[in-house]
């Protein structure tokens, strides 16, 4: 094999069952979002990197590590986007969408990160997106939610996925409880990775967030928000844990819960498994009250969710394969060329149809089963002359020959 031009680190050629699983989930999700209401928005791939650098905070690991950021020939710094919800509040302000807030919508597509590739991990991957725009009731983060479980429902994945809850509180709680976080580590500062020694500085709260074997058991010992919650903040945590329940979406605390990117507040979840690996979480997000703000724009109360279309895919049993109805066999060079009408006649009819042109007969035949498809349209010269096709079930093997111009009709009838 020549050594051809080789795929990007952490990029992926999707193809053959992979892409049909790909596929299932994006069809999925489509179908869902519009059970909610939610509208399709489509979202350049790339922005001002002011946009995400001031949104997701200059030192999470997305924007400190993981960016594809770049001059383009006119100067201007520019970011393949890591994630869309930076991108839609930066649409909900330069597009006027305030006078239609509160605002359900929903995309997906390629987002990118400086990552290292491992399974569920990639370079370039795709997300889910939705999110409710200009939504203060704890109403919005319930909707979201329980579309977030349907979907898994629909997808056929929800077992095995469970939705971890908690509350990051309002700004009183947080600072009271970045004070106790504080407090805590500073005990530990020993035993801290690197990382999160310069986390501690910035934003202790990461620490909680930290992958590190060093960091977990002090992650885990470390006080959880209940006893510093507000009693707005505790108020509005029970809203959203009874809509969870009058709906029917289970759900569990995970008080130490927090998120990586520093625009969160209230709520946060993850819809986590344990059959990805590390690469467990498969959807997630929370409330991001403060983000438009640190684009600029009013205060805007805001809710939403990503979930990353691969490991989405990589739970699912593989979909049956897309299937024909309809296989074209001509034998024969008239049949051949009258065999091209045919074909399109039958694809404008609305009946999926492959045509097997190579090979004996025995090859082309073997081919159409190979198809999955019910039945093979047989064309050979002979037949043709009495404007006519033999009709094969490929299931019993039965044959019969059918007019031309009831050809539609009788791959239909069946
Ligand atoms: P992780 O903790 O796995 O790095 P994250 O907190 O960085 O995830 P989010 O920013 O919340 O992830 O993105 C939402 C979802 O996108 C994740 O739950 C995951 O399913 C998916 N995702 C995130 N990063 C990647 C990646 N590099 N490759 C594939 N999927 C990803
Ligand atoms: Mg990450």
């Amino acid at each position: 094999m020549s050594k051809g031009p080789q795929r990007i680190r952490g990029t992926q050629d999707i193809w053959g069952e992979e892409a049909d699983r790909f596929q299932k989930v994006v069809e999925t999700f489509d179908r869902v979002r519009r059970l909610y209401a939610f509208q399709r928005v489509e979202m350049p791939v790339f922005e001002a990197t002011a946009v995400f650098s001031r949104s997701l905070g200059e030192t999470t690991d997305v924007v400190a590590k993981e960016m594809y950021t770049f001059l383009d020939r006119g100067g201007d710094s520019l970011t393949l986007r890591p994630e869309f919800t930076a991108g839609l509040c930066r649409a909900y302000l330069s597009e006027g969408w305030q006078q239609l807030a509160p605002l359900k919508i929903a995309t997906h597509g390629s987002v990118f990160r400086y990552e290292r590739p491992q399974k569920g991990r990639f370079r370039q991957f795709h997300q889910l997106d939705a999110e409710i725009i200009g939504a203060e009731a704890a109403a919005a983060d319930v909707e979201l939610l329980v579309f977030a479980d349907q979907l898994l429902h629909e997808l056929g994945i929800a077992d095995g996925v469970t939705l971890q809850l908690n509350t990051l509180g309002d700004a009183e709680t947080r600072e009271a409880w970045r004070a106790a976080l504080v407090a805590h580590f500073e005990a530990h500062r020993g035993d801290l990775s690197e990382d999160s020694l310069a986390r501690l500085d910035k934003n202790p709260l990461r620490i909680l967030d930290s992958k590190d074997v060093r960091d977990r058991p002090i992650a885990d010992s470390a006080p959880a928000i209940d006893d510093y919650l507000s009693a707005a903040a505790a108020d509005f945590f029970a809203r959203v844990t009874a809509g969870l329940d009058a709906s029917g979406v289970a759900w569990t605390r995970n008080a130490r819960l927090v998120r990586g990117l520093d625009y969160y507040r209230h709520t946060a979840f993850e819809f986590v498994t344990d059959r990805l690996g590390a690469q467990g979480t498969v959807l997630a997000g929370g409330r991001y009250d403060g983000l438009i703000e640190s684009l600029g724009g009013p205060h805007t109360p805001a809710v939403g969710w990503a979930a990353g279309i691969e490991r989405l895919a990589m739970l699912l049993d593989a979909p049956a394969p897309p299937q024909v109805e309809a296989a074209l066999v001509p034998m024969g060079e008239a049949a051949e060329a009258a065999a091209q009408r045919i074909l399109a006649e039958l694809r404008r009819a609305g009946i999926a149809t492959d045509m097997l042109f190579k090979g004996n007969m025995k090859k082309r035949m073997a081919k159409a089963a190979a198809t999955g498809a019910r039945f093979a349209v047989i064309i050979g010269d002979d037949e043709l002359a009495r404007g006519q096709a033999g009709l094969k079930d490929l299931g019993s093997g039965e044959q019969q020959d059918v007019a031309l111009d009831r050809l539609v009709e009788a791959l239909r009838g069946r």
